[in-house]
């Protein structure tokens, strides 16, 4: 029996996405290829999957190389691409002749027109996020609630690679989360490029729930409010959210939850109005700051108990940025003090609006830009990491390392090095004498700050 092996490339999105595109196959009688390595289970696996991203071209370069080594390697293996390339012609024309099939994510169910003998063919034409996923983890789980983007910021290829904006049933969500926390998960992720426009088709009818408009159709922060009520001790977090969108309703209800999480990820991708305007954010650099100060405020009212951590996207070298411009973005990570950035190189994508304007920073002077960034980030993140120092926090495990196991000082100490992290996303290193932690949450008591994570002991 043929079995599959699946690569991903990419955002949470893509990893959601696998979790769906397995499932499927498992259903369609295609299992998952198991070995201890994965170059062992792409030997013996008979379909590959490419979930890939098309973000940025070092992404898409990485794609390239890993389809050419498959190909080379296992000529006879069958290999669909889909993710945010798989529509793009020069991509089909590029990879003519090694890739079997071309799939759009919205379009997986017809992974079945492949040449296997499948049964339950008949498919065609569903909504893919109908799809009971196969989660990896047991305990975190991403769970998408929207998919496409109408914004259309210049640089930006997901409009065009995964389609306009389409919002999942508050139902099917509803379901999803419910079915999670009934098998004990402690963590789901709220998945969609633009979280804040959600909007559900359907028009719910709950008295019991006392939602105001109940007839009308159901936004982001009813949806969240609806997810915390869910009985059980979980952990809700949501990403991403587009500072033009963000609500006064939504940050009420964000810092009114009990379980909705303390990390907001708001990109802002420049700090310079003119930049801004080019990239057709539809936002000034006084908003966002006006924005951040009213939930940092907000969290202080509601939550003073709690800590806050906020994550940027910034990109840098956008056509035309000037050193002045790129001066102001520095500023605005320097004053608004981010936990985490992430910063990207810009990187010309076909059909977007910017493909058209040139790609005028070189190399060197983006290189540049992103380590200036990167050092002020180091900076904030480890002021705002050290306001932790001798508090107790809850950490949700993640791991052993296997690497800690070959430490003479933990096991000297009959302890083992676990990694877990805050509702915060803060990861976290500690030390405890007991090994089947994972997916549990416990009390650690931080004792040290790093740039970019928490050391502590468990209580
Ligand atoms: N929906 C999210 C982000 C989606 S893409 C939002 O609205 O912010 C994830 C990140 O990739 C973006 O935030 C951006 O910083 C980066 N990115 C997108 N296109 C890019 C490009 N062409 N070059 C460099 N970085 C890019
Ligand atoms: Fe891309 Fe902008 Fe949509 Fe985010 S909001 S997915 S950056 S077009």
């Amino acid at each position: 029996m043929i079995t599959h092996f699946i690569k991903v490339f990419g955002c949470q999105m893509n990893y959601s996405d696998a979790e769906r595109i397995s499932a499927y196959l498992e259903e369609l009688g295609i299992k998952e290829s198991e070995a201890d390595l994965p170059a062992e289970a792409i030997a013996k696996a008979g379909l590959i999957i490419f979930v890939a991203c098309g973000v940025r071209q070092s992404a898409e370069d990485r794609v390239y190389g890993q389809i050419n080594n498959i190909h080379k390697k296992y000529p006879k293996k069958t290999i669909v691409l889909t993710g945010c390339l798989a529509h793009r012609k020069d991509v089909q024309r590029r990879l003519k002749g090694k890739v079997d099939l071309f799939l759009p994510i919205k379009d997986i169910y017809r992974i079945s027109d492949l040449k296997f003998k499948i049964k339950n063919s008949q498919k065609h034409n569903c909504n893919y996020l109908k799809i009971k996923p196969e989660y990896k983890s047991s305990y975190t789980s991403y769970v998408p609630i929207m998919t496409g983007c109408n914004n259309f910021c210049a640089y930006c290829v997901v409009p065009y690679a995964r389609g306009r904006e389409y919002s999942r049933l508050v139902k099917d969500i509803l379901k999803e989360a419910r079915d999670l926390i009934k098998r004990g998960y402690k963590e789901i992720f709220l998945l969609g490029q633009n979280v804040n426009s959600y909007q559900s088709e359907l028009k719910i009818k709950n008295s019991k729930l006392k939602i105001k408009n109940s007839d009308t159709s159901i936004n982001f922060s009813t949806l969240l409010k609806l997810i915390g009520t869910i009985p059980g001790n979980f952990w809700v977090t949501f990403l991403t959210s587009h500072p033009k969108d963000m609500s006064d309703e939504l940050i009420e209800m964000i810092t009114n939850s009990q379980k909705i999480c303390e990390y907001i990820s708001l990109p802002a991708q420049s700090g310079d109005n003119a930049i801004l305007k080019k990239m057709n954010r539809h936002y000034t650099v006084t908003h966002y700051k006006k924005l951040l100060r009213k939930i940092r405020s907000a969290y202080k009212k509601y939550k003073p108990q709690t800590a806050l951590a906020i994550s940027t996207d910034i990109i840098v070298g956008f056509p035309g940025e000037t050193r002045m411009q790129f001066e102001n973005t520095a500023k605005l990570l320097r004053t608004m003090k981010f936990d985490m950035a992430y910063i990207s190189q810009y990187s010309p994508r076909p059909e977007t609006a910017a493909w058209k304007l040139k790609d005028n920073v070189s190399k060197r002077e983006k290189v540049r830009r992103e380590k200036v960034l990167t050092e002020i980030l180091k900076k904030t993140a480890f002021q705002n990491n050290k306001k932790y120092v001798g508090k107790i926090v809850e950490v949700l495990v993640d791991k052993i390392p296997k690497l800690s196991f070959r430490k003479s000082e933990s096991l000297a100490l009959g302890r083992y090095k676990h990694l877990g992290h805050t509702h915060t996303q803060k990861k976290v290193i500690f030390l405890s004498n007991k090994k089947n932690l994972v997916g549990k949450f416990i009390k650690v008591k931080i004792t040290k700050a790093q740039e970019f994570g928490l050391e502590g002991v468990i209580i």
